[in-house]
């Protein structure tokens, strides 16, 4: 069986694709000839997520998952959350959103914060949605040179490093976006084995 991976991103595919058994073949967006920008406009991570598997779904009638991630900080009551990749503006840097992030936290004392994925997965007619957190603060400075986005300032709980100094397999295994995709996989090899 195909399965939609609501992405333009080739590098999340092949990610979610190693993970996969071989009887699963995930789809892109272009594989499918989906080349417009799918609206993200719901006020939560989770219906963002929901939007966009269900815009592909209704339109391509096809089973779909689609991710959305964002980054919560505490003392900024949840910002940039939903509005993460174009926090510091519609340029989507994320050198400004860093620099903007640290400015905005330059006096607070919570420096608490979580990244958040959801995934929303629709097949056979139904609906799942997968979640995975990871806690951990913001930095005062900027450090390490992997990964991307808020990566460079995130320290996750248990560590001296950030998500930029730290290897990616570690931030694979205790990041947001591994657990949600574990509990996907999981999902499809348990419950949909059959029909691959
Ligand atoms: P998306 O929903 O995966 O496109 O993520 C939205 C935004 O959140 C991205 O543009 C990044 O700024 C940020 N982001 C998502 N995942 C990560 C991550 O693993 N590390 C750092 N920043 C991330």
């Amino acid at each position: 069986m195909k399965i939609v991976f609501a992405t333009h991103n080739k590098n999340k595919l092949k990610e979610v694709q190693k993970l996969l058994p071989k009887s699963i073949t995930l789809l892109s967006l272009e594989d499918i000839n989906c080349l417009e920008d799918i609206p993200e406009t719901a006020d939560t991570i989770e219906g963002n997520a929901i939007q966009k598997a269900d815009y592909v779904t209704k339109k391509y009638d096809l089973a779909c998952f689609s991710d959305d991630t964002g980054l919560l900080v505490n003392a900024l009551n949840g910002a940039p959350g939903i509005y993460s990749a174009r926090y510091a503006g519609e340029q989507r840097d994320s050198e400004d959103n860093m620099d903007k992030l640290l400015s905005n936290l330059r006096e607070s004392t919570d420096r608490s914060a979580q990244f958040k994925t959801a995934i929303a997965l629709n097949i056979s007619g139904e609906q799942h949605i997968f979640k995975g957190i990871v806690e951990g603060e913001i930095t005062i400075d900027k450090r390490g040179g992997k990964g991307f986005g808020y990566d460079p300032i995130f320290m996750p709980k248990g560590y001296q490093q950030t998500f930029a100094e730290l290897p990616m397999d570690i931030k694979n295994s205790i990041g947001h976006r591994g657990k949600a995709v574990e509990q996907l996989v999981q999902y499809l090899k348990t419950k949909h084995s059959s029909s691959f």
